[in-house]
């Protein structure tokens, strides 16, 4: 199970919605015990991707590396990667599946027509397979 704060959250949505109609991305931070992870910081990262940003993002290995840093240096973990799926539903892609890392929890905001709509969490498997949904908590405001 992944929760995730108001600050953070909104965060990620106003990154997500202001990108549109191009995917973001961004970092996750926060605190992890057992199965239960709680994201308190959320970071927003260029989508590096040089094609068409619409359907894809790319994460630069550098600013995952800092984003991995800044949390230490807050007491935190980076606990996961959050994109955005603009006018398509929060399913976790081939594309998605074929970048993930096994170690992070993977946030998918859906963002239709320039808003926020829904959200869903996946958890990839090590050999980047398959992804298994994780339970996902938002503030609802
Ligand atoms: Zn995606």
């Amino acid at each position: 199970m992944i929760e995730i704060e108001t600050k953070p959250w909104q965060t990620m949505v106003l990154h997500a919605e202001r990108i549109y109609p191009n995917e973001c991305c961004g970092a996750m931070l926060g605190h992890t015990s057992g199965e239960s992870k709680l994201v308190t910081e959320a970071i927003a990262l260029e989508n590096a991707w040089a094609g068409a940003q619409g359907e894809r993002y790319q994460l630069r290995p550098e600013d995952l590396l800092a984003a991995d840093k800044e949390a230490r240096t807050r007491g935190l973990d980076l606990i996961g990667i959050f994109h955005s799926h603009p006018d398509c539903d929060a399913y976790f892609s081939e594309t998605d599946l074929k970048n993930s890392c096994p170690w992070y929890s993977f946030v998918v905001l859906s963002i239709q027509n320039g808003k926020f709509d829904h959200a869903h969490s996946f958890l990839p498997d090590a050999d980047q397979t398959r992804a298994e949904s994780e339970e996902l908590k938002w503030p609802k405001s």
